[in-house]
């Protein structure tokens, strides 16, 4: 399959641009915080519970919060229905996400209590893990969960040779090399990285260049979902 075809990639995207990106924090009324995101195909929605009592009790931690990740597809996000419930891979994205989220969240503020994220898939299209990341971020600031930045997630992959920002599924399934990437984004700026995944072949190289790819494609990712805070927050009118 071809993928590249005259430097432009399938959707006519440059190498260096992303996908369509829709962001909407507060739309659930049952949750604490709630965001509804879109990046390209990619429809998750993401929902905060807490800081709140632990079930069950052996769970707590006497010195900090924990935070608990689910990730889950709904059956029909798929282009061949998915069986519900947790398998191994939502298993493992809901760890790895987890963990991507711990370092931003102040835990210690709220021992013995439960942080509890739970992000659904509507619809995949390769990247779901980053839009649930993404979404995820919102939720908990919409929660006013105490947070030292804020986490944003962004694939690269390599395609025909050439690295490419934020991969849509045929280029994730046909391309050489998938790159997951979150980073922790505090004051405007990218501190550190909290999730790197890899599938596929880079030399040492490419992995560098995927990564400063990344991180510009995750800057643009910041401001939109800082933008999506404001606008419940402060109203729209405050955004130029
Ligand atoms: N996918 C699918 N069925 C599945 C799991 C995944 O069709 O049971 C598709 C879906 O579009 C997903 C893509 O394969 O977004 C890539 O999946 P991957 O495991 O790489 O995770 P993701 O890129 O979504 O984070």
């Amino acid at each position: 399959m071809e993928l590249i075809v005259d430097g432009r990639r399938l959707d006519g995207r440059g190498f260096d641009e992303l996908r369509p990106i829709k962001i909407e924090a507060g739309i659930l009324n049952r949750a604490d915080g709630s965001c509804y995101l879109e990046m390209g195909g990619n429809k998750v929605v993401a929902a905060v519970y807490g800081p709140r009592e632990v079930h069950p009790k052996h769970l707590e931690d006497p010195s900090k919060a924990i935070i608990r990740y689910r990730y889950s597809m709904a059956s029909f996000s798929v282009e061949e229905r998915k069986r519900p419930g947790p398998d191994r891979r939502s298993i493992e994205i809901s760890k790895v996400s987890r963990e991507a989220l711990e370092p931003v969240i102040m835990k210690e503020l709220f021992p013995r209590s439960s942080i509890d994220i739970f992000v659904e898939v509507l619809q995949a299209d390769a990247g779901s893990r980053t839009a649930c990341l993404n979404a995820a971020s919102v939720a908990l600031i919409d929660a006013g969960v105490p947070m030292k930045g804020i986490v944003t997630s962004v694939a690269v992959a390599k395609v025909e040779g050439f690295l490419v920002l934020d991969p849509m599924k045929d280029e994730d399934y046909y391309g050489e090399a998938d790159v997951p990437f979150a980073f922790l984004i505090r004051n405007g700026k990218i501190e550190s990285i909290t999730l790197l995944q890899m599938d596929g072949r880079l030399t040492v190289d490419e992995l560098k260049s995927a990564l400063e790819l990344a991180k510009r494609g995750a800057m643009k990712i910041y401001k939109l979902q800082r933008d999506a805070i404001l606008k419940r927050y402060v109203g729209e009118e405050v955004i130029e």
